[in-house]
């Protein structure tokens, strides 16, 4: 599980953006990337590893840009490294994902055909090529968006910048959670209210196949049906630390009541009806399973238990 978030800001949001993925660290992750706008240009900065190597190269060649959205990646598709990091550009188009597009090898098929080849092994670039694409047949970034998401299949969380859109953020979702948060002059959307805690108290969450349109007077968001919707605002009383431990009084005690929901959230678009991912456990992972004769469970105390439960 990945962490996203986007910022339409009236300071730099470059420092803003990787705070607001290091609230988002507990997620796991192995490389991390932002992509700003300046002057209408998209740009981007990406690191294999923790967090400090992205906030290390953005000391060393840093990024400008009131407007901005980042990412903690957990690789589905293709190895953790500077290429497969995201955001994604293409073009005139910049994207984070959450989660899996399922039907990207045909995507890519259909791409070839048009003489278009992706640059990097992941299924989330097939996404910025397709709103890409769509964008230079003279679409406009919504419709863009909307024509490429009826495209795909899978369960994500999407958000996109675009050049020369300084005052643009989409953001859309099915499947995987997305939260967006009211600013004074600024909006903000996020994997969680965690990662945006520090930045407003007033935020919505999306529903499946909502597509948010945010700019820095406020969000319009319509439902799969292309509907006007209305999400519930909600104002989050507690301070950052306080929603960071939501309540409980020490982060063992919320752990412990978030198993249901993290196996929930960890298992998302991995597992789904008859469909089980064959690299459900990582990279390589089907074909190293294929080759084990014998599990060996070790384990002490509450483990113990929890391996004599796998063990039957
Ligand atoms: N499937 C995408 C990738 O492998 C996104 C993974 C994630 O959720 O971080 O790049």
């Amino acid at each position: 599980m990945c962490g996203i978030v986007g910022i339409l800001g009236t300071h730099e949001v470059a420092p803003l953006l990787v705070d607001a993925l290091k609230r988002l660290e507990y997620r796991g992750y192995d490389s991390a990337g932002i992509s700003t706008l300046k002057g209408g240009k998209l740009e981007r900065r990406r690191a294999v590893g923790k967090l400090i190597e992205l906030s290390d190269l953005l000391v060393h060649d840093p990024l400008a840009g009131k407007s901005g959205i980042g990412h903690t990646r957990w690789a589905t598709h293709g190895e953790p490294n500077a290429k497969n990091a995201h955001p994604h550009i293409v073009g005139r188009v910049s994207v984070v994902h959450n989660g899996i597009i399922e039907n990207f090898l045909e995507l890519r098929k259909e791409l070839e055909t048009k003489g278009i080849h992706p640059q990097t092994d992941t299924d989330t670039e097939t996404v910025a090529i397709w709103v890409n694409y769509e964008l230079s047949q003279g679409k406009n970034p919504e419709d863009a968006v909307t024509s490429c998401l009826a495209k795909i299949k899978g369960a994500y969380a999407l958000c996109f910048l675009f050049e020369g859109e300084e005052d643009l953020i989409i953001a859309t979702r099915v499947g995987s959670p997305l939260a967006i948060g009211y600013g004074d002059g600024e909006m903000f959307v996020g994997s969680d209210a965690i990662a945006l805690a520090p930045l407003t108290n007033k935020m919505s969450y999306l529903e499946d196949g909502d597509i948010a349109l945010l700019t820095r007077e406020g969000a319009t968001i319509k439902d799969k049906n292309g509907s006007h919707a209305n999400r519930e605002m909600r104002t989050i009383r507690a301070e950052a630390n306080r929603v960071e431990k939501d309540g409980f009084t020490h982060f063992m005690e919320k752990e412990i009541y978030e198993q249901p929901t993290a196996i929930l959230n960890t298992l998302d678009g991995r597992v789904g009806g008859d469909d089980v991912r064959d690299d459900i456990f990582g990279i390589g992972s089907s074909e190293l399973f294929e080759k084990v004769k014998r599990i060996q469970i070790v384990a002490c105390g509450t483990s113990l238990h929890a391996g004599r439960v796998a063990a039957n």
